[in-house]
Parts: structure tokens; sequence; C-alpha cells
């Protein structure tokens, strides 16, 4: 069935070592008996005692050592041949091993001759393939052949590999069944050769690779999806990242108009600030010269009225070159040691007694670094606030305490409208006004609180309020401390 794996049976060589074996005892016993039984005949001829004597001699020289030397040749020959018989028992054994084995596996394997007839064909060939080995045997190979794979003489390709490598292996192909439907196959096909070095044919081991190629072609497929989901998550998000662009190329436009309208803005506010200036400081004179000559009630009193507005003109035209100096970063500062009660007594000084103003000053308060003109400027700023937003004869609490280890706090409580909490940042802000039903009522712009938490900052301190509306508001601020003499 499978002539390349099989060896001749070597039942012949059991029955010659039988007969060896056999042989060993009997043919000494027979040469002793002969030896004997014709020194005996030579003694009855001759009945001498010299004659006895050589016949006891003969039998011992030729009766023992002839088949002595007889029993010793046959045994060793017949250890011999038992032991090449063991070797040979156990290459049949081998053999018959490996025909089990090859006739099991589940792949299919097959031999072809020098002419690439098959030869031999195994139960894996028969289920794999649905030639039984009958059928099959003793045809031409090219019977398993797809016609596309014939026409591209595949069976040439093989035949010259492996004659040149001596086998092929992992050769991906397909082969016919016997109902004519094509089976993907792994092939590895591998060079026979005789005892004497000559080409005896191939072995041929296919494997039903069915399974295999189709989760790869399931892995391609998933993999061409995927890359179909990327490149289109890819596009959406060219064009989402063009949008945005556009966006962004739509803002910075807008920014640099807004930019270059609140430039034009501010030099105009400080345009029209510096050339109010003059003027108004001429007023302010022109008025207080007037009043000095005692004028007559009436004109008097639209004296003080027009210095009263001519005043409130000037802080605003000072207010708006404040913030014109804070946006263009020239706030210059003077700053040295200060005593923190004198500010806010001086501050106090210039507000009006219809409220009841409490000064306390904690008594370790330190001196802090401060610019003599501004932060008055910062805290009349709070007191005349608590003025417009508190109703006359109440209380207005100023006190002053260290804060930290490097800091002093000032705080303005009133007792009036209170800010809504969230109002309390954005009061802050530039032109920002709490939108109340009296709010035109008190006079403003919206600077003051604007102005006051930038010089404090340039101070290096900060500036916040806290309010329960209805009860009162307190802004507070701080300063650093003064570094102490040596
Ligand atoms: P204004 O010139 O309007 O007073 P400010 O910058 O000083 O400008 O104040 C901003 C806003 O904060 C005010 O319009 C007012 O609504 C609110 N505000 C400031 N101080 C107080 C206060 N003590 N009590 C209540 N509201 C206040």
């Amino acid at each position: 069935m499978i002539p390349y794996l099989s060896l001749p049976s070597r039942g012949t060589g059991r029955r010659v070592l039988e007969s060896v074996e056999r042989l060993r005892i009997a043919l000494p016993v027979a040469i002793f008996l002969f030896v004997v039984v014709q020194q005996a005949w030579e003694t009855a001829v001759v009945d001498t005692w010299p004659a006895a004597l050589r016949f006891a001699e003969g039998v011992l020289l030729y009766g023992l050592v002839g088949p002595l030397v007889t029993f010793w040749t046959l045994d060793w020959i017949a250890r011999a041949m038992a032991a090449g018989e063991a070797v040979e028992a156990r290459a049949r054994r081998g053999e018959r091993y490996l025909a089990s084995i090859t006739s099991l596996s589940a792949d299919a394997i097959f031999s072809l001759d020098t002419d690439e007839v098959i030869q031999s064909w195994n139960q894996g060939a028969e289920e794999i393939l649905g030639y039984t080995s009958g059928e099959v045997t003793g045809q031409h190979v090219s019977v398993l052949l797809p016609s596309d794979k014939r026409e591209r003489g595949e069976l040439a390709v093989l035949r010259d590999r492996l004659l040149a490598a001596g086998s092929v292996r992992a050769f991906q192909t397909e082969r016919l069944r016997r109902d004519g439907t094509a089976v993907p196959v792994e092939l590895t096909q591998t060079l026979l050769k005789g005892e004497d070095g000559r080409f005896m044919g191939s072995s041929v081991i296919l494997r039903d690779i069915t399974e295999r190629v189709a989760s790869e072609a399931a892995i391609r497929q998933l993999n061409r999806e995927l890359e179909g989901r990327v490149a289109a998550r890819t596009a959406e998000l060219a064009a989402v990242t063009a949008e945005l662009r556009a966006a962004n190329a739509g803002l910075v436009a807008a920014n640099i108009e807004l930019t270059q309208v609140d430039a034009l803005k501010d030099e105009f506010v400080s345009l029209v600030s510096h050339e109010l200036r003059a003027p108004l400081t001429n007023i302010n004179a022109s008025v207080e010269l007037l009043l000095a000559g005692h004028p007559p009630d009436k004109i008097q009193t639209k004296l003080e009225i027009i210095g009263q507005e001519a005043q409130r003109l000037t802080r605003l035209v000072r207010s708006v070159l404040d913030v014109s100096r804070i946006q263009a970063g020239r706030l210059e500062l003077l700053t040295a040691p200060a005593d923190p009660g004198l500010l806010c007594r001086s501050a106090v000084a210039r507000q009006p007694a219809d409220h009841i103003w409490q000064l306390t000053l904690a008594p370790d308060t330190p001196a802090v670094m401060a610019d003599v003109d501004r932060i008055p400027e910062v805290l009349t700023n709070l007191l005349d606030n608590a003025v417009k937003y508190s109703s006359p004869g109440t209380a207005v609490d100023i006190s002053v305490r260290p804060f930290g280890a490097d800091a002093v706090l000032f705080s303005v409580a009133d007792q009036g409208v209170g800010i809504p909490a969230e109002e309390l940042e954005r009061i802050f802000e530039r032109f920002h006004r709490v939108e109340r039903g009296d709010a035109r009522a008190t006079y403003g712009h919206g600077l003051g609180l604007y102005i006051a938490r930038r010089l404090v900052e340039a101070h290096g301190g900060r500036m916040w309020a806290e309010s329960t509306p209805g009860v009162g508001a307190t802004f507070l601020f701080t300063l650093p401390r003064a570094p102490e003499e040596p």
C-alpha cells in the first residue's frame, strides 16, 4: 500500500535462526556419537591394550574437541543472527507506527512516482478530496488540479522547485475534490530518494486551510471596512477643521477690527480729555475768582452751581485719563511707607457730615507701602460710594487691621442698598453700573471701582466686595506692609 514506507518480510531470517539454534546441540551430539561408534569399530578390529588406549585418545580428541568447536561456532552464529533479528523487529515496529500515523492523519498524505502518478493515498486524503484510495491510485496527479492552476503550469513550477531544493513548503494553492469543487490547501512536497540516491518520486501533504482562508478573508473585509470608516471620519474632521479655520479667521478679523475700534476710542477719549482739561482749569479758577469778589446772592448761587459742575467734569476727565493710562500700561506710582490711619483720616475729612463716620484702627497695624496721592483717591471713591448708596444719618465703618504676615486690610462698610451677589464682581468692570430703579438718580459713570481696583493691584494688593442686599455693602482691599525700619 505504501511501498516507500514498508520493508520486505523477514520471516525467513527467524526460521534460519531457529534451525541454527537446534543444530547448535544436535550437530555436536551427532559428531560425538559418530566418533564413539567409529572408534569402537576400529578397537573391535584391533583388540589390544594399546589399541584400547588409542580408542580413548580418539574419543577424547575427536569426540569432544570436534563437537565443542562446532557448538561454539554455531552458538556464535545464532547470537549474531538473534541480534540482527532484534534490530529488524524494532525497525518493523517503527514502520507500523509511522504507517498508522500516516493513515490516520487529518492531512491528506499521498505519494507520487517519478511520472507523478499517485501511488498511495491515506484516510485524510479520502476525507479532504473525496476520492477513495482505489479510485485515485494509478492516476496522474493532475486529476487534482483546478483548470486555472493547470493552465498556469503549477505542476511544472512545483517540480522545478522540488528538484532544485529537495522540498516545497507551505505553498498555498487549491486542489479539486471529486465533486468538482475546489478546496484551499497548504502543500508540502518532499523528494523521495532510494538507498542508492536515485530519484524515486515524492511525498505530498495537503492541509485543508478552508477555515484559515475564510478567517483571513473576514479580517481583510473588516480591515477594508475600518479603513473606509477611518477615511470617512478623516474627511468629516477635515471638513470640520476647515469650517473651524474659516470661523477662526473670521474671529481674528473681527478681533483686529475691535482692537482698532478700541484703540481709536481710547485715542479719542484721551484727546478729548486733554483738550477739556485746560478750559476746565480756567473755568474753575474764574469761578473761584468771581466768588471771592462777593457777588450778589443770586449770582453767587449760580456761580456755585457752575463751580460744582466744573469740579464734577474735572473728576470725570481725571478718571477718563486714568483709564486710558491703565489701558496703555502707563500707570505710574510713587510708593513709600505710609501711616494707614493718616490715609483714612484725610479721606474721611473730605466727606459730608450727614453720615456717622467710624474709624477703627487695630493697635498693631503696621505702616503700608502706598502712593500717598493715589490711595486717598481709592479711599475717597469708596467713601463717596458709601454716601451715594446709603441714606443720610446711617453709619459708615472704616477699619484697618493686619492681614496675614505681610499685608494690611482696609474695609469700608455702609448700611445702604447693598449689591446683588451676581453683581459683586461685575461692578469692577469698566462703565458697569448696577441696574436699579434709582440708578439714574445717583450720579456716576461706572469708572470709580475699575480705577480703584487697578490702583490697588498696581500696589501689589487686591480688592473685592461683600454685601447683603438691603443691609449694606463692604468694600475691602489689601496693601503690602512697609518693610520694618532697621
Ligand atoms: P459709579 O460712578 O457708578 O459709582 P463705581 O465704579 O464707583 O461707579 O461703582 C460701580 C457700581 O457699583 C455703582 O454704579 C453701584 O451700582 C455699585 N456700587 C458701588 N459702591 C456701592 C455701595 N457702597 N453700595 C451699593 N452699590 C455700590
